[in-house]
């Protein structure tokens, strides 16, 4: 999948990351500083897998594009779902994962 793809989805997942954990009260209402972090962070996010296993080959996709690790990086989100910003990288990551299973190749699963 292109790089554009993984930002735009990435930026709309950042979004949504906060407004859900600020509508459910895990966090407090962060202010647009904060929203405008946690876009870029999501977005940022969403670049990693690429960064950790080039897309060099047709072939990439190894562990760290795995169902496994997204199960990880869920754990992850869950467990220090008090910051805002992690949440928004770890939610950046899964999409980068998510909007892959949608490919043809889909997903190894370890
Ligand atoms: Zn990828």
């Amino acid at each position: 999948m292109r790089k554009e793809t993984h930002l735009v989805f990435a930026a709309v997942v950042g979004y949504a990351t906060v407004e859900l954990l600020s509508l459910f009260g895990v966090v407090h209402m962060p202010g647009y500083f904060e929203r405008a972090v946690c876009i870029v962070l999501s977005m940022v996010g969403a670049l990693f897998p690429d960064k950790i296993e080039k897309p060099k080959t047709f072939r990439h996709r190894g562990f760290f594009h795995s169902i496994l690790f997204l199960a990880c990086v869920v754990f992850l989100i869950y467990a220090f779902r008090d910051s805002v910003y992690f949440a928004a990288f770890g939610c950046g990551y899964a999409s980068h994962l998510l909007t892959d299973y949608g490919t043809k190749r889909r997903l190894p699963l370890y």
